[in-house]
Parts: structure tokens; C-alpha cells; sequence
């Protein structure tokens, strides 16, 4: 570990300073058969954190076969799903014991915010809890009444269930994709983002030492497209969840296609804000300056278009751009920090190159965002960005993943909804307005998954989430349906 941060936790220092990172197979350290290895940096300081191994496809088999035995002989599958709640409680014990250890961790490895990254490792906590109780009160077998037949429905886990999870919300993401599935009785195989594999590796242990049977919780780290592609093609998984871009997605669903495995995507989003001009418009800019700036805009449900009535439009720009240029752009794990690093380079330049060629093709900054400088750091930086113009503009159509927003102009309701609906992607968008009668009208006709009401990012546990088009597949997360996906049904029939 390079990396010299002050206020760096002992248990952190030590887990760090381990000189290879191994994550889990079947309850042991595991090695790379070939030895491979690559590297995870420290997006704010560019230092290097750790080395990490690097698993081919031979790996992944024996993380999928780990999976298999554990669901055939550990009893995981079978055990009276109260004794299977207590033990993911157990685990979410040691997990929300460890909040402060899991976090930094995570804002070292994500260049995540220490506060925002102990509210995501909260997060995982309350989701895993949230089915851990919801699969011990829901029925697996169903009587059905049929004429002159004696005929009953099961509910099974399927078996082994592999993960594939972005960089941006690295552990708050494994707690929504393995909680329904541990708690119906399923194992699961992890492939965290090979920027952020850090807190996965973690998580394997804290599994072992919570009293998990080994082969239940696997992780398995690497690349996507050698890794990430081993686990989505692999035969022997019996679902599959992929949380990342739409084009590795689509590269995952042919996969899982070609094996016929379930598969649920959850992609990118390109969502809106619709502002009315009954608003408290000082109140409204706090919030949506808010939600861009949060994680430094990599969050996929942000509203990056805005769209605002022409008669606050100025009112709105004016306040929206006092927020931005005020916005403290620095270290992540610096208390005065605002708005930490993006990943990587990658991202920075990705963030900047939408900048230019939305100028290019006609649209105007308001602010006017660009790489920033953090003294003394070599991280990836940028400053958050405002643009105006047509929504033909890249910039207003493609996901950038960064903290910038497009704002457009709208007259009529109608108008609105039009230009909201006008994306192939799907996922969140909100509406702004003191009329909770209009609120509901338009929130029902936005064509995506989620439709937030005068608030941006609303994750309460029993809501469903998910998005459609290019935003994704399947839908359901943190809510009952995503714990039925992970059953399948069995009908029994005996003609009397
Ligand atoms: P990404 O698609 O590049 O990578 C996601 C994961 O896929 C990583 O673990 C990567 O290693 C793996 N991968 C890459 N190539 C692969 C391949 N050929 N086969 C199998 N796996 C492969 O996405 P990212 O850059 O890590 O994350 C950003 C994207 O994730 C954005 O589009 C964002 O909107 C989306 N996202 C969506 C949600 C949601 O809930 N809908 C949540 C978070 C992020």
C-alpha cells in the first residue's frame, strides 16, 4: 500500500498492507492458477492501493463448483429459512460492526467521500436485514384448488447465482444483488469492477468469520472481459445479475443467451428533472445541484437533463450556477471536501471529451466545468459542468457519468413529458412542482422504471427499482419481486 492518508484506521492500514489481495473460494484465500495480478489506484491520490489477483476462466470454474457443492451438501439451500435469516442477520452484524473499516476502504478504492461510503456500507446492512426477514414470512409451498386434481406449487432457490457489479456504488450494489438471493437459499459467485474490488475482498472474509458455510458467498476478481466474461458465460450458473453499461450488458445477455441462464441488467440512465414554475426554485437548484455533485455524478438514476418552465428558467440557471461554481472539488478523505475524483483517467477524460463535443455540436456551458487541480494530488479530477441547448446535442443524449447537467426549455405539460420520453434509456426521473395532482399525472406517464415526486435518488427498502429499454432488464431490486426472481417454481399435479 503507497498510499499515506491521515486518520487511516489500524484494521484499514493492516488489510491494505496484505501484498497480494486474494478474494474467496469456498471459504479460503484464494490464488490465481496462473498467477496473474493487476492493480487497484487510489482515484484521488493516483497511488497504487493493492494488488490484486487475477482470475481466468479456470478460476471461475472453481468458484461456480465451490457454489454448487455449498448449495448441494452445506444445507444452505435446505435449512428452515428462520435459521438461514439469523445467519445473514449474523452477517449483517459483523458488517455493521465494521462500518467505519468497510468505508474507508471503500472511499480509498471508489475515491468515494468517507461519509457517502459508510451510508452505502449502512445501506447494505439495512438490505440485507430487509430479506433476511422477508424470506422467513413468505410461503414456499401453495395449495391450489382444482377440479378433480390434488395440485401444489414449490418455490426453490436455483443454485448458483453470479454478480457482476460496476465501480460506483461497489458495496451498497452487493448488498441489493445477493441479499434476495442468499435469503431464498441461493450461493452466490461476486465479480466486483476491477477498480474496486477492494471491499468484495472484504466482504469474503467478514463471511467466513460471521460463521457463512464456505462456498455460499465466493468472489472471484479480475478483468470484464476475462473474468467478468468466464462468470456471464459460464454453464454451470443458474441466474445471472449484471449491474454496469448498457454495452457490456448486452455483451452479458447474449452470453446467458447462449445458455439459456435468467439474466437481470441494470444499466445506465440518461433521466430528467422536470421543473415547474410553482417550485421553490432556490429550494429545487439546491437539490438537483445536490444530486449531480454526489459522487461526483457517477450515479446512474441522476437526473442530467433538466427541464425547466420557461417562466423560472433564468431564476433556475442563475441559482443552479451560483451552486456549481461554489462546489469544493478536492481529496475524498479530506472533511472540506465536496465533490471527491471521478474512477479513473478513463472516466476524466470521458467526462471532458462530452464537454467538447457537446460545444461542438451547438451547445452552450453555463458553467463552464473542465478538469480541476487538487494541490498536491494526482487523482482525476473535474469540476462540475452546465450546459444549455438543443437535446439532439450528444451531450443531452449519451450517459456521460459525471457531474454535468443539460438544461432545456419547456411550455406546456405536454411538451415536457415529450422531451422526458424521448431517450431509449429508462430508469429514474423526477418531477418538480407544489401541484401533487399534475406531480402524479406526469410521474405515471414518464417512461422508465422510477418516478420521484419533488426529490431526486429515493431508494426506501419495498419500493421496486429497476429500469427498461437500455436502462436495463428485470427490474424488482429491493423489493419483494427481486426475492421471488431468485426462486423457481415447481408445480405438482395428481389427477384424483
Ligand atoms: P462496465 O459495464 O464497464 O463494467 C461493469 C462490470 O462489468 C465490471 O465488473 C466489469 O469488469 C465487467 N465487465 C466488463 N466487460 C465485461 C465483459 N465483456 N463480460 C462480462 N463482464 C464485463 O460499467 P462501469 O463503467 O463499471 O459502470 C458504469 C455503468 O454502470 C454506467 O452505465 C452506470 O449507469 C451503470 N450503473 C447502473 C446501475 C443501475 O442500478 N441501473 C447502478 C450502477 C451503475
Amino acid at each position: 500500500m503507497a498510499t499515506a492518508t491521515v486518520g487511516l484506521l489500524p484494521a484499514v492500514g493492516k488489510f491494505l498492507d496484505k501484498s497480494l489481495q486474494q478474494p474467496w473460494i469456498g471459504g479460503k484465500a484464494a490464488s490465481a492458477s496462473e498467477g496473474g495480478t493487476f492493480e487497484t489506484h487510489d482515484p484521488g491520490s493516483g497511488e497504487k492501493l493493492a494488488t490484486v489477483s487475477h482470475f481466468n476462466a479456470r478460476d471461475v470454474d472453481a468458484a461456480v463448483a465451490a457454489a454448487q457443492r455449498a448449495f448441494d451438501k452445506s444445507g444452505w439451500a435446505t435449512m428452515p429459512p428462520n435459521e438461514r435469516g439469523a445467519m445473514l442477520h449474523r452477517l449483517a452484524d459483523e458488517v455493521e460492526r465494521r462500518i467505519p473499516i468497510i468505508a474507508q476502504i471503500e472511499a480509498l478504492d471508489a475515491g468515494k467521500i468517507e461519509g457517502q461510503a459508510q451510508g452505502d456500507v449502512a445501506n447494505f446492512v439495512a438490505t440485507m436485514r430487509y430479506y433476511a426477514d422477508m424470506a422467513q414470512h413468505i410461503g414456499r409451498r401453495n395449495t391450489l384448488a382444482v377440479k378433480s386434481h390434488e395440485a401444489w406449487t414449490m418455490r426453490h432457490p436455483w443454485g448458483p447465482c453470479g454478480f457482476i457489479f460496476p465501480w460506483n456504488f461497489p458495496f451498497l450494489l452487493i448488498g441489493w444483488g445477493i441479499s434476495p438471493a442468499l435469503a431464498a437459499g441461493n450461493t452466490v459467485v461476486i465479480k466486483p469492477a476491477e477498480d474496486t474490488p477492494l471491499s468484495a475482498i472484504y466482504l469474503g472474509q467478514l463471511a467466513k468469520e460471521a460463521g457463512m458455510p464456505d462456498g455460499v458467498i465466493n468472489v472471484v476478481t479480475g478483468l470484464g472481459e476475462t473474468t467478468g466474461a468466464a462468470v456471464s458465460s459460464h454453464p454451470g450458473m443458474r441466474r445471472m445479475s449484471f449491474t454496469g453499461s448498457p454495452e457490456v450488458g448486452r455483451l452479458v445477455a447474449e452470453a446467458c443467451g447462449r445458455n439459456l441462464t435468467p439474466v437481470k441488467l441494470e444499466l445506465g440512465g440518461k433521466g430528467a428533472a422536470v421543473v415547474f414554475d410553482d417550485v421553490d426554485v432556490k429550494a429545487t437548484a439546491d437539490k438537483l445541484v445536490g444530486a449531480i455533485t454526489f459522487h461526483t455524478g457517477q450515479v446512474c438514476c441522476d437526473a442530467t437533463r433538466w427541464l425547466v418552465h420557461r417562466r423560472v428558467y433564468d431564476q433556475f440557471v442563475d441559482e443552479c450556477v451560483k451552486r456549481m461554481s461554489q462546489v469544493r472539488v478536492g481529496y475524498q478523505m479530506q472533511d472540506s471536501t465536496q465533490m471527491g475524483p471521478v474512477v479513473n483517467e478513463k472516466q476524466r477524460k470521458r467526462v471532458l471529451g462530452y464537454l467538447d463535443k457537446g460545444v461542438r455540436e451547438g451547445a452552450r456551458l453555463l458553467v463552464e466545468g473542465g478538469a480541476a487541480d487538487v494541490p498536491g494530488k494526482a487523482g482525476h479530477y473535474v469540476k462540475p459542468a452546465l450546459m444549455e441547448g438543443s437535446l439532439e446535442n450528444v451531450a443531452a443524449r449519451e450517459e456521460i457519468f459525471g457531474p454535468v447537467a443539460y438544461l432545456a426549455k419547456f411550455e406546456t405539460e405536454d411538451e415536457a413529458l415529450a422531451m422526458v420520453n424521448s431517450t431509449d434509456y429508462g430508469l429514474a426521473n423526477s418531477v418538480w412542482s407544489s401541484d401533487l395532482g399534475r406531480c402524479g399525472r406526469i410521474a405515471e406517464q414518464m417512461r422508465a422504471g422510477n418516478s420521484w415526486i419533488n426529490a431526486h435518488n429515493v431508494f426506501p427498502h419495498g419500493v421496486p427499482y429497476g429500469g427498461i429499454g437500455k436502462s436495463g432488464l428485470g427490474g424488482g431490486v429491493n423489493s419483494p419481486e427481486t426475492l421471488f426472481d431468485y426462486w423457481r417454481s415447481v408445480s405438482v399435479v395428481r389427477p384424483l
